[in-house]
This record gives C-alpha cells, structure tokens and sequence, in this order.
C-alpha cells in the first residue's frame, strides 16, 4: 500500500528537529531507518501528518569513548555499532547481539536507537541493552534531557520511555572491558524474528562465575532479566551442570505471548535450554 500524504523534514540540528516536533504535536512521527516506520506508514497502521527525518544530524551517529561508558548515536546503524572496535573491546554483548540482526541490508538502514524505540518484544537489541545495564539519553521540549535506566525504558510492547515530542539522542552503555558474551537466538528459519532469545555477559575469575547478567528477549511484553537464575550462578563454576541447574529457572517472572511460533509454555522450556547455552558460551569467552 502507499501511505497516506504528510509532509517532510531533514533538520540538521537535534534542536530543529525538536522544534519540528513541537510544530507537529501529536501529528508527528521521527523517522530513523524507517526499517520499522515505513511498513507501519505503508499498511497506514499510523498515519502522521509531519515526518521528522533525523538522517542529517551528525552528532546522532558517533560513538563515543567516555571514561567508563561507551555512547552511542541513537543514529548509528546496526552495521556501524557491529564494525566499532569500542562496542567489541567495551560491551561485546551488544556486537554478539547484532550479528543476529535481520540480515546485512536491513542492518546498514536499521539504527540502534530505532531499533531501542521500536520496542518490538522480540526484537533483539532490548535485553543486550537491558543486559549491559544501559542508560538512554532522552531529549525533550526545550532541549531538557533526563537519562533513564534500561530497566525504566521499557514500558510496554512497543511503548518506551520517549514520549511525544522527545527524542532519544544516546545510549550509554557500562564499559563490561573483557567480560565474555554470547546472544543465543532460536527461530526457525534464517533472518526471522526471534521465537526467543538469550543475551548473556559474564565475567570469569579462575573457573568461576564472578558476574552474570542475562537478559530474555519475547518472554513478556519487554525485554527482562533473568534475575534468579543471574544470583544462583555468582561465585559458581561454569560447568554445565551448574549452568543447566541455575538455567532452570529463566522462565522464572516471564509471561511469555501465545502464538504461531509456539505457544507459552514451550517458550518458558526454550528459555531454559537458551539460557544454558548461551551462558557457558559467554563463560567460555
Ligand atoms: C525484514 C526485517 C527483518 C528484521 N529483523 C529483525 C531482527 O531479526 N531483529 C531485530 O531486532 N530487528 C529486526 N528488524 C528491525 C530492524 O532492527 C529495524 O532497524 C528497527 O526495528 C528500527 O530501526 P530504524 O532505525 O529502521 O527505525 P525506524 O523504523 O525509522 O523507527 C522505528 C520507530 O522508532 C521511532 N524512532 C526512531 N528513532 C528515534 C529516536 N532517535 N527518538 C525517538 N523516536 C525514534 C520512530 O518514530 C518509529 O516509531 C527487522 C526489520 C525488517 C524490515
């Protein structure tokens, strides 16, 4: 389908495109990659009557090194954020993440903060995000920021914390500098959307756990951590028998959807098998 008509601007400033927004009000919609916008504008399951494109403002697409964070352009696309040496040496779960992103054409159009805003609930970067304990830097009227933890981000399906007329310029990310990583993605054919996913971190000391943090991708209607099975492996060998006791726990907190992929219960079981591997994956480094 074609969309409906609406007008369109490329401002080269955060500040105009604030000041786009506001013109607009609740007729306006941001356009990053439009790898998600444009389908939803095409089947007019929205149908804004101002599209604000932030594909012109530059300081969007840098990543950044800043002590111990790396910052992200919300601009940045999924192919940029995979090519950084910073994401690979300082939060690898991101890079793992992305590799199992679309395919290579969608992840050279598709950004990161897009993606984060999107908040499809088995859309991938959410609980590497959510995983890595990120921050994300959102502006609003006037040019007032706040930054929201990753565990305030997530609303709701595709809800996030960016509200109308807000834009989120960053992501910050704890630097996890040599911690092991691995996102474990189960689907049934190459490129689909996840049926679920598992994105977990770890730091080793010796043969032991030291730190985890796991995050479970389409088992709710946000990403979520899987908090239980994270305090049972600390101070743990990362052996499989350990791993796969503490993994039985994933689904623990989850309210995973029904739907033709699998229903419920048989995403709680594929959560704990997921969350085993990718565990001794990470822990293996
Ligand atoms: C065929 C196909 C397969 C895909 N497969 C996967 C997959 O396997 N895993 C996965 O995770 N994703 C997948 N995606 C989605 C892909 O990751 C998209 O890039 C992403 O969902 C949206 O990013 P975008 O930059 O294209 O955002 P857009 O489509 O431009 O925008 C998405 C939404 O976010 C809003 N928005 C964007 N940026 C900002 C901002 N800075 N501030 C405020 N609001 C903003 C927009 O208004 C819009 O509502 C797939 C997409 C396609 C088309």
């Amino acid at each position: 389908m074609i969309p409906s008509q609406f007008d369109y601007v490329a401002p080269e400033s955060v500040e105009d495109a604030l000041a786009a927004l506001a013109a607009a009000g609740e007729d306006a919609k941001v356009l990053a990659g439009g790898q998600s916008l444009l389908p939803v504008l095409r089947l007019r399951l929205n149908t804004p009557e101002m599209v604000v494109d932030l594909g012109r403002i530059p300081a969007l697409r840098e990543i950044t090194d800043e002590g111990d964070h790396v910052v992200i352009g919300s601009m940045v696309t999924h192919a940029d954020v995979l090519a950084s040496p910073l994401v690979s040496e300082h939060a690898l779960l991101l890079h793992e993440t992305l590799t199992e992103v679309a395919d290579p054409q969608i992840r050279h159009r598709g950004t990161l903060g897009g993606a984060l805003v999107h908040a499809d609930p088995a859309g991938d970067v959410g609980a590497a995000a959510l995983a890595l304990d990120a921050e994300f830097v959102i502006i609003g009227p006037g040019g007032a920021t706040r930054t929201v933890p990753a565990r305030d981000f997530f609303l709701d399906l595709f809800e996030t914390a960016v509200g109308e007329g807000e834009l989120l310029t960053h992501v910050r990310i704890p630097k996890h500098t040599g911690w092991g990583a691995h996102y474990e993605k189960f689907v049934r054919v190459v490129h689909q959307w996840a049926i679920v996913a598992v994105a977990a971190t770890v730091r080793t000391d010796g043969d032991s756990i030291a730190e985890v943090k796991i995050g479970l991708t389409n088992m709710g209607s946000t990403p979520l951590r899987a908090t239980a099975v994270e305090q049972a492996l600390v101070g743990k060998p990362a052996t499989d028998e350990t791993v796969r006791a503490a993994a039985a726990a994933a689904a623990e907190g989850t309210d995973p959807p029904t739907d033709l992929n699998g229903d419920a219960d048989y995403r709680r079981h594929l959560a704990t098998v997921l969350t085993r591997r990718a565990v001794l994956a990470a822990a293996a480094g």
